[in-house]
């Protein structure tokens, strides 16, 4: 086939989390006028320090996705991480593009991240070319659908909307009502490990770096050792096909105790009885679809309990879909609210692990290892702990966006600010996601092995979760006693002794000014 030469008709421009074939840009294309753009840029990688693991992924999947797209006969001009001439953006390298090829138009699927529609729009309108942007139909609801389930609505509540999309898409149904009698099956699905530890359970499935990772790999170790991350241990999926075999390993392995464990947690266990599959999901390696239809044959082929598929489709049919519709349509404003006016700097000890808190250190130690926690470990320990001592909700949001392989703003956004911090005000989470030590005790086998006990809220040994969590409780008390969900928690503030009290709040300003000062404790 012969190969389109400038002045060429689209420039297909491809994102390094837009790694399905199927996409819209793809469908409406042709290879004999068409050429696809993609870049490896420094900027998406020091935007905020994003974890070398991260990076290593979308640049191996990124590759990966190349060479397949011109084994399909497509010509792909593609900008690698160390070559001399990359212009370190994403803009620059587009404008550069638009030159070589001289394009009619620039077509992208919406990008997933406002600050990078903002880039391109403005590189093409640099270059004088019109940016058409496709709806991306990755995923089960448009933004649209998500715009008209919210018209209306005093208050959003992924309840509803999942509601809404298992109806429309006749997923889990039958006779038009839920399977098994009720919408969810939480009551089901909070179970922790008791003294034991967790049952047995295979590993999940890590997938050796073939030469193209290790090239990715070498690329990223040169140019980003200071970034968080051991490459050593990289294995995650970075193929459609790794992908599915990773779909295949949970469904066989874990999914069948997901959701009984979904909440638990336990030390040096990073991926219990979870999918591992959110990276594949956003670079879209995956489609949500495969994962909730494997699920529910699971069901039906008696390999899974209802409880443990219903909690699986709710994380990718509810929450990913809620949070990508929030992100959506409050964009960019959101990334703005600070409904609690929390201003304090992020404790240094994210940075590095060390502190003598056992919950945190595991997670944290985890979570700058490998680049993964689970969802507990992130909304109900790091977020928790940061939600407690009031910590700058950006700061928060930089942080979850730098050390996570699985991070991309849409998600992470949503998740960090509207339900691990409650900076949206309620928009996102009806309440906000408050608890003390005692929480994570009875989630946990982290209390066991920590020099602060759980239950003290004064003296040398109180859990610092708890005294923060008084604390905010006494902080907030004006904004929260107004909301129905939490008059419980705030009654039980009034329970407490006023000179109680205030020693609780004397020490949790102790902790708050060590902390800001660097320190890892009073
Ligand atoms: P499992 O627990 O096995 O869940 C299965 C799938 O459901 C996940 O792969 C994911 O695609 C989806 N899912 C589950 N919970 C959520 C959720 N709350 N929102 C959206 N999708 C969900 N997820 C990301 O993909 N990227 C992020 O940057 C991200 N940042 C987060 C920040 C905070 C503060 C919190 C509380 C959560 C965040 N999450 C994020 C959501 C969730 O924690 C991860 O998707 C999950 O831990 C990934 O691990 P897993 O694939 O083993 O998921
Ligand atoms: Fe974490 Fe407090 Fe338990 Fe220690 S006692 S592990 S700080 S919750």
């Amino acid at each position: 086939m012969a190969k389109p030469k400038p002045p060429i008709r689209k420039l297909l421009a491809v994102l390094g989390d837009q790694l399905n074939a199927d996409a819209a840009v793809w469908r409406e294309a042709d290879p004999r006028v068409d050429v696809a753009w993609m870049a490896e840029v420094a900027e998406e990688s020091t935007h905020v320090p994003s974890h070398q693991a991260r990076t290593a992924l979308f640049l191996s999947a990124m590759r990966h996705f190349r060479d397949e797209r011109r084994a399909a006969g497509w010509t792909v001009d593609y900008r690698e991480l160390d070559e001399p001439a990359n212009a370190g953006s994403l803009a620059a390298e587009l404008r550069q593009a638009i030159a070589r090829w001289r394009p009619q138009c620039v077509e992208v699927v919406r990008p997933g991240e406002w600050r990078v529609q903002i880039a391109l729009e403005q590189a093409c309108r640099d270059e004088g070319r019109a940016l058409r942007i496709l709806e991306d139909d990755h995923f089960y609801a448009s933004l649209d659908d998500f715009r008209r389930h919210a018209a209306g609505r005093k208050q959003l509540r992924q309840e509803f909307f999942y509601r809404e999309l298992r109806q429309r898409h006749g997923v889990l149904m039958a006779g038009g009502k839920p399977i098994g009698g009720a919408w969810n099956f939480d009551r089901e699905n909070r179970g922790s490990f008791g003294k034991q530890g967790p049952p047995a359970h295979p590993a999940p499935r890590g997938f050796a770096p073939d030469a193209t990772t290790r090239g990715a790999i070498r690329a990223v170790a040169a140019r980003f050792a200071n970034h968080p991350g051991d490459l050593s241990l990289f294995d995650w999926p970075v193929t459609r096909h790794d992908a599915l075999a990773a779909l295949d390993d949970f469904i066989a392995c874990r999914l069948p105790r997901f959701g009984e464990y979904q909440d638990a947690m336990w030390t040096g266990e990073p991926y219990l009885f979870h999918a591992r599959l959110s990276a594949a999901l956003n670079l879209k390696l995956l489609n949500p679809r495969e994962a909730v239809d494997a699920a529910v044959e699971a069901y039906h082929g008696q390999r899974a309990p209802l409880p443990a598929v219903e909690g699986f489709v709710r994380q990718i049919l509810g929450w990913r879909e809620y949070v990508r519709g929030i992100y959506g349509v409050e964009m960019p404003a959101y990334a703005q609210r600070n409904a609690l006016g929390a201003d304090q700097p992020l404790p240094a000890f994210y940075w590095t692990g060390e502190t003598d808190m056992r919950c945190l250190s595991d997670a944290l130690g985890q979570t700058l290892r490998i680049g993964y926690a689970h969802h507990i470990q992130r909304l109900m320990v790091t977020g928790l702990f940061a939600l407690l001592l009031g910590v700058e909700p950006l700061q928060v949001h930089a942080w979850y966006l730098s050390v996570y392989v699985d991070a991309v703003e849409w998600v992470e956004l949503p998740n960090t600010l509207g339900m691990s911090q409650y900076a949206d005000g309620g928009l996102m989470a009806s309440k906000p996601y408050a608890a003390t030590g005692s929480y994570i005790q009875r989630m946990s086998n982290y209390c066991g092995q920590c020099r602060f006990r759980p239950t003290a809220r004064e003296g040398s040994d109180a859990c610092p979760f708890t005294v923060l969590y008084w604390d905010f409780l006494a902080r907030n008390r004006r904004l929260l006693e107004a909301n129905p969900r939490m008059k419980l928690q705030v009654r039980n503030l009034d329970r407490l002794d006023a000179q109680e009290l205030a020693a609780v709040r004397r020490l949790a300003d102790r902790w708050r000014r060590a902390l800001a000062a660097g320190k890892s404790a009073p």
